[in-house]
């Protein structure tokens, strides 16, 4: 059990979205330090090989002073769930001896003063599809409003292999992506910028724990194959998706660009939010039946602003609205043996509510370009513009505890 009564001595910690109760990792450099493990506290970076070379913490350094998470993560849970907890000790507003050392500045890096990097080296990424009411809202827009749900929708957790070669960090700048589109259904397609650029609001998990080819996970093994989750944003052409999609499915649409927060949070960190999904009916193959609260209350928002421009919240989503939560993600993606590696990335799916501000893309809020979504500076939206930047956020909440994500921030520049 977490304790949120829990405090830091650490200035500001307890009210960030970083308190002593999350402890996410990330990659980070300074001006002095090269690439290393960092945990965020606050608005500081702990500086994991710092504590080491005191002999503070005792992990191999090889595994710290890297470019990724991913031999850190391959220590399993019984290393990387200590080094948390052993952190929290460090960081306890009662631990005065560790308060009061002498060299204490060494261990830490400011936020602002710090470039994050990926956190993790990505092999493999699939995105799922899993939120029903975004599946029916895309189902009723370009299919049949009266079977917005295709077949299988609601026997499996559908999904498709994306690419992991351009996932990029928060902060990223990307053009606008050009390629084929059909503007005119009676016409030849035509070449040229995507005039439908779109976020979608996303939660990706982290692979912890590797399996072999043909071996499988099942619900009940999921959460010990599950280090951590990010934001994710998953941005999409939708005039390149439509014409390009069938029969199988996101290609040029969605491989330009996917951007991640910083931070990984634990699954372990997020273990009070958890909360019952909406019940499954019909019933799921045995497969994929599960014991427990598997979906999350995490709340999400998304931001858009203009160039020098005040920044509008466009979404206010949760990923409690998942239909297939993550641990029938996992025992479904691996139910024919498929293998998973460490730092192979699953994301949600874009998670919308059932009311109109819970939308997770614009395609949905402005309902396909029909009902203009209006910005604080009087402009309106039906799909990003050059240079908006787009902003998502999440965290869970318990007794005035936040445990955060960071900002996942892109912008989307003009078409080159
Ligand atoms: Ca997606």
């Amino acid at each position: 059990m977490i304790d949120f009564k829990r405090k830091s001595w650490v200035s500001g910690a307890d009210s960030s979205e970083f308190p002593i109760q999350n402890l996410p990792f990330g990659i980070y450099n300074t001006a002095s330090k090269s690439k290393r493990v960092g945990v965020a506290i606050g608005s500081q970076i702990l500086d994991l090989a710092a504590l080491v070379k005191v002999g503070v913490l005792n992990i191999p350094m090889n595994v710290l002073e890297n470019s990724s998470l991913n031999d850190f993560i391959a220590l399993g849970k019984s290393v990387t769930n200590k080094v948390r907890l052993d952190l929290a000790d460090l960081l306890d507003v009662n631990n005065k001896e560790f308060a009061a050392r002498a060299d204490l500045a060494q261990f830490f890096d400011n936020m602002s003063e710090a470039t994050m990097h990926m956190p993790v080296q990505v092999g493999d990424y699939t995105d799922f599809y899993s939120s029903r009411d975004h599946a029916t809202n895309v189902g009723k827009m370009f299919r049949d409003p009266a079977n917005a749900l295709l077949p299988n929708w609601l026997h499996l957790p559908v999904g498709y292999h994306g690419r992991a070669s351009s996932i990029v960090i928060s902060g990223a700048s990307y053009h606008r992506p050009k390629g084929q589109t059909k503007p005119v259904e009676t016409e030849p397609p035509v070449y040229g910028p995507s005039k439908r650029m779109d976020f979608e609001l996303e939660v990706a998990f982290v692979i912890g724990k590797e399996t072999q080819l043909g071996q499988s996970i099942s619900t009940k093994q999921a959460e010990d194959h599950i280090f951590g989750l990010v934001l994710f944003n998953d941005l999409s052409a939708r005039d390149i998706q439509q014409w390009e999609y069938v029969p199988l499915g996101p290609f040029l649409a969605k491989n330009f660009c996917s951007v991640i927060s910083p931070w990984i949070v634990t699954i372990e960190a997020l273990d009070a939010f958890r909360v019952e999904g909406e019940k499954q009916d019909p019933k799921v193959l045995p497969y994929l039946e599960f014991e427990g609260k598997k979906n999350y209350d995490i709340k999400l928002e998304v931001s858009l602003t203009p160039e020098n421009g005040e920044e509008t919240i466009v979404s206010k989503s949760n990923f409690k609205y998942m239909y297939w939560n993550m641990c029938q993600q996992l025992a479904h993606h691996t139910v024919n043996g498929c293998n998973m590696r460490v730092g192979d990335m699953l994301a949600s799916g874009t998670i919308s509510g059932p009311e109109k501000h819970e939308f997770g893309s614009m395609l949905e809020l402005a309902w396909k370009g029909t009902e203009p979504i209006p910005m604080k500076d009087g402009t309106t939206r039906v799909f990003m513009n050059d240079n908006d930047t787009c902003i998502l956020r999440g965290f869970g909440e318990k007794d005035g505890v936040k445990i955060g994500f960071g900002e996942c921030v892109s912008t989307l520049l003009p078409a080159i």
